[in-house]
């Protein structure tokens, strides 16, 4: 196997669903996934036959033992999947009612992937990679934030295409102010930036206004490609003249599927993306497929069990 051309940093969560609906302190059973968005996209992107590096840390504890094993099973190279023998794994509560108080509810302190440290991936491997993808979860708090940021700027000064999805939970930020200027620094050192409108509202004027108005406003912070996604309603990208990729401007409706469980598409669709772009294709092409990878994984409960291999993706786009 040739090494991979893509890193993609951050966690690898237990997710805990409850078994039955209502309040997440009524819930007695729950269902153990693995998940964090970071981990889903290193999975999409080997079911499509571009694995990439997963830069993650994981507790010497029985989560960690399954969440190694899963990443083993699906495929994801273990080089850069770190074991902390001090912490244990973070997990997550995942109710089903994102109006409770506390639908989602992140154990993070003191785990293993907070502890991610700067320099981990050295530059020896950033110069040899093409691409390089954070997210914006690990951004919440120092020092993992430092260890994010500071792969970025490594990978940026290599010359990797740096992409970033904010996926902001403005409740795990341990000093809120801190938000809005690591966003920006964030999107500073990203080219690609996958969001959709309400993630970024902590930087935008624009969130009301035309989609096309909130796109332009993102890449003023530096990018030259975005992508707006929208659920069931597609996806809207745009880039610059300095996108490798040229400038474009696309605005795609969602394959017509029947979703039964939205978990992951947003993962999903990046691997999409960055697969078909890393291929050459264009911005629309690129869209497309992310569309066609993003409502595949909607078809099927879980964000890793239904994700599509490349043949599958082709006959669904083929197909419409
Ligand atoms: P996120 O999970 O980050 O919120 P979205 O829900 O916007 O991301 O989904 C990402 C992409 O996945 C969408 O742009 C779309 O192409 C696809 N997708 C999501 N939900 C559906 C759906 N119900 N039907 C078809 N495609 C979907």
């Amino acid at each position: 196997m040739t090494d991979p051309d893509v890193l993609i940093a951050g966690e690898t969560l237990v997710d805990l669903f409850p078994t039955t609906t209502g309040p997440l302190a009524n819930a007695e059973t729950f269902d153990r996934r693995a998940g964090g968005a970071p981990a889903n996209l290193a999975v999409a992107m080997t079911r499509l036959g571009t694995a990439p590096y997963l830069w993650t840390r994981l507790g010497a504890d029985p989560f960690g033992e399954h969440l190694a094993d899963v990443l083993e099973t699906q495929g994801v190279s273990d080089r850069f999947v770190e074991v902390d023998a001090d912490r244990k794994t973070a997990h997550t509560l995942v109710g089903d009612d994102p109006a409770a108080d506390q639908s989602f509810v992140f154990y993070k302190e003191g785990t293993a992937t907070m502890a991610m440290e700067p320099g981990t991936v050295p530059d020896e491997t950033l110069a040899n990679l093409e691409w390089v993808h954070f997210g914006g979860v690990m951004l919440c708090e120092a020092p993992v934030r430092t260890a994010m940021l500071d792969l970025a700027e490594r990978a940026q000064a290599q010359a990797c295409t740096v992409s970033f999805d904010p996926n902001t939970r403005e409740d795990l930020w341990a000093d809120p102010a801190d938000l809005e200027p690591t966003m920006r620094r964030a999107l500073e050192l990203a080219d690609v930036v996958k969001t959709d409108r309400e993630d970024l509202s902590v930087l935008l004027e624009t969130i009301d206004q035309e989609i096309a108005s909130v796109a332009e406003e993102l890449l003023a912070y530096g990018p030259h490609t975005v992508f707006l996604t929208r659920g069931a309603e597609g996806t809207y990208g745009m880039a610059t003249a300095d996108a490798p990729w040229g400038p474009a401007e696309t605005d795609q409706p969602a394959f017509d599927v029947d979703a039964v469980d939205t978990t992951g598409a947003g993962d999903a669709f990046t691997a999409g993306t960055i697969t078909a772009l890393l291929a050459g294709r264009s911005l629309s092409d690129a869209v497309t497929f992310g569309n066609a990878v993003g409502a595949l994984t909607t078809t099927e409960t879980g964000a890793m069990e239904p994700l599509p291999d490349r043949e599958a993706v082709e006959r669904l786009i083929a197909a419409q």
